[in-house]
């Protein structure tokens, strides 16, 4: 039975994997430690046939030379701190990591198996040791655009992502849910008084924004009743890293040597889990849409096709539609008035699933 070690576990990403990996009994097929960067003298509060209850100092790299395989969901940070020290001493092991920086290191493997699997299997059979989660939007963009990309039909894409606020971690999801109480508790006299008057309400709502009392503790401009066309810092060609990753990250996954350009501006909405996406796609050839929506759903299990009316549309193609689950919806697929070859299609997935601790649970699955 393999050893692993678990860092991160408390997290949302590492939370959503430790349910996930409950759900599936993979806690009965390895030998698990799990370790904390803070709660030094607590116990993992959940009963686990067989797991050991004490938490381990994830800064002991004795400790962790004794691995087999670590899987984190503990951040960037953490990586940079005990990933090269590990390596250094000769750690032989397997690393899991849901953090960015190791994505671009030329001896890591980007996992989403239903798109990658022979490509995991074959650096797995050379001796890469390291495999990293990709970026949400781009695992939820594989994971529904898998049957095109797989047939070489993609040109090229442009994407507008309308990210959930899950995606910049828990203190955001926090600091959303205060600013609507504070909304809400300053607006509700208003909301049920005879007096209601919808341009009266909407301007009391844009003093309570400005208002010193505004629950702001993290974000530098509203959450609620705002969009934020800006994710992650700023890269010197105009993009944002958010943006940059789509093209690159895509790319390595493919292990394309010709590069399929892709771009498009990301957006952060104030909805709580499902990421959205609105694409523009270019093929290479002029496919009709009946071919593109079964090129589309034979690619895998979890993609769905919607069709493109109302009561489908409104019903399957939202984030309250596919919150808590595997599915990939995808719809509004129409060919466009601006190219032939270009059709527009919108998907939704959950972020924390398919674009986080899914890829590396079943990459973990694979391992052991
Ligand atoms: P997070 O929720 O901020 O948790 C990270 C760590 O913070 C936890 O493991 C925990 O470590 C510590 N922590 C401190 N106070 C906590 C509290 N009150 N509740 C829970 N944990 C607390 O981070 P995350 O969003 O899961 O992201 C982890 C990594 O995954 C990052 O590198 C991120 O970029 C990447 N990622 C995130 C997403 C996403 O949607 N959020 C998607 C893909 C990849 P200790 O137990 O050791 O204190």
């Amino acid at each position: 039975m393999k050893s692993v070690g678990f860092i991160g576990w408390r997290g949302i990403v590492g939370s959503v994997l430790l349910q996930r990996m409950i759900k599936k009994n993979d806690f009965n097929k390895i030998k698990v430690t799990f370790f904390t960067t803070s709660q030094f003298n607590k116990y993992f509060p959940l009963n686990i046939k067989n797991i050991n209850k004490t938490l381990h100092n994830a800064y002991d790299i004795e400790q962790l030379l004794l691995l087999d395989i670590i899987i984190t969901c503990q951040g960037s940070e953490y990586t940079n701190k005990i990933y090269y020290k590990l390596r250094q001493k000769g750690w032989q092991g397997y690393w899991l990591d849901a953090a960015s920086n190791l994505r671009t290191d030329d001896n890591t493997i980007i996992v989403l198996d239903p798109v990658n699997l022979d490509l995991i299997k074959e650096k797995i059979d050379i001796g890469i040791k390291t495999f990293v989660g990709g970026n949400c939007t781009v695992s939820l963009m594989l994971m529904a655009l898998g049957g095109l990309f797989k047939k070489n039909l993609i040109d090229w894409i442009f994407v507008s992502t309308y990210q959930a606020i899950s995606g910049a971690g828990a203190k955001y999801i926090k600091e959303l849910l205060l600013q609507t109480n504070f909304l809400h508790e300053n607006i509700t006299d208003i909301i049920h008084s005879n007096k209601f008057n919808i341009l009266e309400v909407e301007k009391i709502i844009t003093l309570l924004l400005n208002n010193k009392e505004f629950p702001q503790q993290y974000s530098t401009i509203p959450l609620v009743n705002n969009v934020i066309p800006w994710i992650d810092k700023q890269i010197n060609n105009g993009q944002t890293k958010e943006e940059w990753k789509g093209q690159f990250e895509t790319n390595k996954i493919l292990n394309n040597k010709n590069i399929i350009p892709i771009d498009g501006i990301c957006v952060r909405v104030p909805t709580l889990r499902a990421h959205s996406q609105s694409f523009m796609v270019k093929l290479n050839k002029d496919l009709s849409i009946k071919n593109i929506e079964d090129i589309i759903q034979s690619h895998n299990k979890w993609v769905k096709i919607i069709p493109n009316d109302y009561i489908y549309t409104t019903k399957y193609l939202t984030p309250c539609a596919v919150n808590r689950t595997l599915n990939i919806p995808v719809g509004r697929i129409k060919k466009l008035n601006i190219e032939k070859n270009c059709f527009s299609m919108f998907t939704v997935g959950d972020q924390l699933l398919w674009g986080a601790a899914e890829p590396l649970r079943r990459m973990l699955k694979l391992l052991i």
